[in-house]
């Protein structure tokens, strides 16, 4: 039996306005309690509004990526001192987006990682195959591999993360790993992490992938899955609600 807290966080990605945001957030604030935790990570820019409209409620905030450096001649790039003047509770570090158009490597994810956990920011660590990994058989070795690195990289502190399984072909496209793939994974993450660390059974292990109202209660519902990280969903109100009160 679990005594895991839910936690259902909404990856805004690069969408969003003044108007918009405004009109989410009071949507998602306006339906609290949650029994849930629940967190939005946003595109930079609206940190600051975001942190001014959430301060003083129950739902949390973060951002979507995070620098490896603490600070210098990176272009672009925003440091987890910054995210933590923010208020900043979450960094959503590997997701597969920045894996894919920006070459972010396990190492250069297992970095970002451990840069935000100095400044106390939360990683939520992305991990997930491709279909044709899935196709060829090499699911469980592509997210070992991939945990592997930020085992690696943060030693006993890996008990502190949150790992967000996201299957690549499940991003965006409508098609939901079923529940019992989504489990099958997530069993063999926390396998990896109970010989890394004895948090390993307290720790949040998220699914994501077209995670909707109508089959977030079943995905959530399963051993291993400590709720989820939410794309397209995320962005109205109503379904960001029902898929935070399936948890
Ligand atoms: C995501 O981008 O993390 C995600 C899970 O997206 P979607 O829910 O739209 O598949």
């Amino acid at each position: 039996m679990t005594t895991r807290h839910k936690l259902v966080v909404g990856n805004w990605k690069m969408h969003g306005s003044h108007a918009a945001n405004a009109e989410l957030l009071q949507g998602i604030l306006a339906a609290r309690p949650f029994v849930a935790e629940v967190a939005v990570c946003v595109p930079f820019p609206y940190l600051s509004e975001v942190a001014v409209t959430l301060s003083n409620s129950s739902v949390a905030w973060g951002s979507q990526d995070c620098s490896a450096h603490v600070q210098g001649a990176y272009t672009g790039e925003v440091s987890a001192t910054m995210l933590a003047e923010f208020g900043c509770r979450y960094a959503i570090v590997g997701h597969s987006e920045r894996r894919a158009f920006h070459g972010e490597s396990d190492q250069l994810v297992a970095d970002k990682a451990k840069a935000a956990l100095a400044k106390g920011i939360t990683p939520i660590v992305c991990v997930g195959e491709t279909l044709e990994q899935r196709e060829a058989g090499e699911t469980e070795a592509v997210v070992k591999r991939q945990l592997s690195a930020v085992i690696h990289a943060l030693g006993q502190c890996i008990g502190e993360v949150v790992v967000a399984y996201e299957p690549v072909w499940a991003i965006g496209t409508g098609r939901t790993a079923s529940p019992e793939q989504a489990q099958a994974v997530h069993a063999v993450l926390r396998a990896q992490l109970a010989a890394a660390t004895p948090r390993a059974s307290d720790m949040k292990l998220l699914y994501g992938g077209s995670v909707k109202p109508d089959n977030a209660a079943i995905l959530f519902s399963q051993a291993d899955i400590d709720g989820g990280l939410i794309g397209g969903a995320a962005l109205k109100a109503a379904d960001f609600v029902a898929v935070a009160r399936a948890a």
